[in-house]
């Protein structure tokens, strides 16, 4: 019955890094002692101020549909936040609050493309941004980076990628799943680039803006001559430790959160009404609030550079945001351990799976096959023990 499926899902495949995440939860439940180092979700709890906020949603009646791209309050909450973190300026009718930031991604996705558009995407990327594009029938067009650049384009490359079919530009800074960030600097190159192309509409997903470690972030929003080219995407899953709270938003062009209003109305109404309430209480506070969370994965992100540095095979640059290290693993390609060839990144994640029990990413995921994604959003003791058994493992 599979070719009864439609073509535009045949299209597309899995997400690996879910995939992975719940092959290791089942052997985890089998009793092996797997830790888990595939996924992108912080082992904090949410602060106390938004748990309370729910509660006191929940107690005052909260409990009906909201308007569809989101209660009046949390967009105007939203366009402070942009202000005061960002520096951008939007009006609540540019906002449009979402089921996290993946179904914003995907509103956004569903307006612009149709069949045959080229969607640029610079690799290492996020994992769903090429099977999104590729489930709106537009074409994926990727422009590979290196550790050499810190898995940055250069705005020479971002050029040679547009023709006339070119319709959107995704990025995320900082970078899941290399960690690399932007510099203001680097932004306002590639944004003179975008400037002679004022067609293309370039979607910034900034969902780990606060989780940077040595610049500030910047938002390429920033620049007056693109900013009606920008939509800027963010959410609460990374910085306020809300994964299942499902909670995204963008700010847009009129026409655009138009467009993704249109087709939120249609597919889901509107975000959950208690989240979204809880939404306002995280996003009117100051980034103070949970500055403790981006202290503790700094100190991670520098304990899982010493160990990687002595695990064979492991090439890495330092990550200056996120909490994933994409260390290049292609030495150990044709390598023999354990009586097993290693062929490729895919064969390594699963060797360390089954092996050292630990679960990682293969890099194939983010369209780099030399890259493996570990992350770092666990405690201090699994992360060692992880790295531990990854370097026995690869002795
Ligand atoms: N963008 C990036 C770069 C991500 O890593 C993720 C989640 O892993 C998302 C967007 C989507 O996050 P959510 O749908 O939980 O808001």
């Amino acid at each position: 019955m599979k070719n009864r499926l439609s073509h535009r899902l045949q299209n597309i495949s899995y997400s690996q890094t879910l995939a992975m995440s719940s092959k290791a939860r089942e052997l985890k439940n089998k009793g092996y002692d797997i830790i888990n180092l595939s996924l992108g979700e912080p082992n904090f709890y949410p602060p106390d101020f938004v748990l309370d906020a729910a509660k006191k949603a929940i107690d005052e009646g909260y409990h009906y549909y909201t308007p569809v791209s989101g209660y009046l309050e949390l967009r105007e909450t939203i366009c402070k936040k942009f202000f005061r973190d960002n520096g951008l300026k939007y009006l609540p009718y540019q906002i449009v609050v979402s089921t996290g930031g993946k179904q914003s991604i995907m509103n956004v996705l569903l307006s612009l493309l149709n069949r045959n558009d080229e969607v640029i995407i610079p690799a290492p990327y996020w994992v769903s941004y090429y099977q999104m594009v590729k489930l709106c029938e537009a074409s994926p067009v990727i422009i590979p980076t290196t550790m050499e650049t810190n898995f940055k384009i250069h705005p020479k490359q971002l050029e040679e990628a547009i023709t006339h079919q070119t319709k959107l530009f995704i990025f995320s800074t900082p970078c899941n799943p290399t960690g690399s960030v932007y510099s203001y600097e680097e932004l306002k190159s590639l944004a003179e680039i975008f400037k002679k192309y004022p067609k293309i509409i370039i979607l910034s997903d900034e969902i780990y803006e606060h989780i940077c470690y040595e610049e500030k972030h910047t938002s390429i929003a920033i620049f007056p001559d693109i900013h009606n080219q920008v939509i800027t995407l963010n959410g609460l899953s990374k910085a306020f430790s809300m994964t299942g709270w499902r909670i995204g938003y963008i700010g847009a062009p009129e026409w655009i959160a138009k467009s993704c209003d249109k087709i939120q109305g249609q597919i889901t109404s509107c975000a959950n009404s208690i989240a979204q309430r809880a939404a306002i209480s995280a996003l009117q506070a100051s980034p103070m609030e949970i500055e403790y969370m981006i202290n503790e994965f700094k100190k991670r992100r520098d304990l899982v550079l010493e160990m990687i540095k002595e695990i064979n095979g492991f090439q890495i640059s330092k990550p200056h945001g996120a909490f994933y290290v994409f260390p290049n693993v292609s030495d150990l390609f044709g390598k023999k351990f354990d009586g097993r060839v290693i062929q490729n990144s895919d064969d390594l994640s699963d060797f360390l799976l089954e092996k050292a029990q630990v679960a990682t990413v293969s890099g194939s995921a983010f369209g780099d096959k030399d890259g493996l994604r570990i992350s770092y959003a666990s405690t201090e003791n699994k992360i060692i023990e992880a790295l531990t058994r990854i370097k026995k493992t690869l002795m």
